[in-house]
């Protein structure tokens, strides 16, 4: 099967294989593997040593993103988030669930927030400490660019968190080019293909020190992490990790750096991106983006004008072809969406595009040429 969702994504065989293992994660062996792989973290975030921290966190992204917001803004504490796809409206539950409060800067699901409504929520909200923003909004597959929105902060005196989790190490962003940034924040799994099961904040160094404890979660706190992490060790994890994932986590590092790192994996994306869209687009689907504003990560497509389509047959049809999508959307308007991420080449994208073309054709959707 071949997995166009954007997470869980298509894995290499070689990183399954690292998951096959039974280890301990206390063990001396497995120890210093994954203080290692702490410094890697920070360097494909193009971090600073002794400035960055990477803090691993155990599950889903979701618990990554609240983590960074409990552990940088204190109870109460407010932050602008552009509301442009669901998962800002995701930062925005997660922040009111854990009492601190999200000020939306309304912005269309169809385009990148731009650095002038950041600067003028952060005037009109001189109480707003940061810009939570999310850096490829994987509900429609735009992109909020750090490199346009970091500087709209700085200038304000303001500090970042970026939910770049389907963004990190495909899309440019360094750290160290963003002193703003008090932390980026991703998984195991999206873009740099390895299992899912962990996530991970690379944060600057002082801030998350001095949040330590005000999470109001010990699962969550992210200050606790690092805290814990020189009290025991840079290879010690507070609980048990999915230390199977870990371990694969270390495969799929090494994959990333063999194929050239983030431009050459940004590339790929880029070229899969490119096949789906134009064969998607002989087949007669229409984008649900503008081509300017459509990111490398996902591509969204309306979902066909018929009476009576359902987005479950289409998937269940391309499933039947050996190709998975996502069986839901969270655009404003109904579309589906296909990942272009995951250890998936463009020749394969070539065959999913194949495949939607039969998928079509068996639910009766005439082609353009037909129709
Ligand atoms: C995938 C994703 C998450 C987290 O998803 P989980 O299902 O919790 O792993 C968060 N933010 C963005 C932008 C994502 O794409």
């Amino acid at each position: 099967m071949l997995l166009l969702t954007p997470g869980p994504v298509q894995t290499d065989p070689r990183v399954r294989a690292a998951a096959a293992v039974d280890i301990a994660p206390w063990d001396e062996d497995f120890r210093p593997e994954y203080a290692r792989l702490r410094d890697r973290v920070r360097a494909v975030a193009g971090g600073l040593p002794g400035e960055h921290v990477t803090l691993p966190l155990q599950g889903a992204g979701h618990f990554i993103v609240e983590a960074a917001i409990r552990s940088l803004i204190p109870a109460g504490g407010r932050f602008v988030v552009p509301m442009n796809g669901t998962y800002a409206a995701r930062v925005e539950r997660l922040a009111r669930e854990a009492g601190r409060i999200a000020i939306p800067i309304p912005v269309p699901d169809t385009r990148p927030a731009t650095a002038a409504e950041v600067a003028e929520a952060l005037a009109a909200h001189p109480d707003a400490t940061h810009l939570v923003a999310v850096h490829s909004e994987t509900g429609s597959g735009i992109v909020n660019d750090p490199a346009v929105l970091g500087p709209a902060v700085r200038a304000a005196g303001r500090r970042m968190i970026l939910d770049s989790v389907s963004g990190f190490g495909a899309l440019p962003f360094r750290m160290a080019d963003h002193p703003e940034c008090d932390a980026a924040v991703f998984t195991s799994n999206k873009c740099i293909e390895g299992l899912p099961g962990l996530g991970f904040a690379v944060c600057r160094d002082a801030p998350v020190r001095a949040g330590a404890g005000q999470a109001g979660s010990w699962s969550l706190d992210l200050g606790d992490v690092l805290l814990h992490a020189e009290r025991s060790g840079w290879g010690s994890f507070r609980f048990t990790p999915p230390v199977q994932a870990l371990r694969a986590f270390g495969v799929a590092l090494d994959l990333y750096e063999a194929e050239g790192g983030q431009p050459a994996r940004l590339r790929r994306y880029q070229e899969n991106a490119r096949v789906l869209l134009d064969g998607a687009a002989a087949l007669g689907m229409r984008p649900y983006l503008e081509a300017r504003h459509q990111g490398p990560i996902i591509a969204t497509f309306h979902q066909p004008k018929r009476p009576g389509f359902e987005l479950q047959h289409l998937v269940d049809a391309l499933k039947r072809r050996g190709v998975l999508i996502s069986n839901f959307w969270t655009t404003a308007r109904p579309t589906f969406r296909i990942g272009c991420i995951g250890a998936v080449t463009p020749a394969e994208m070539r065959g999913a595009v194949a495949a939607l073309g039969e998928a079509l054709r068996e639910l009766g959707l005439p082609l353009p040429a037909a129709a």
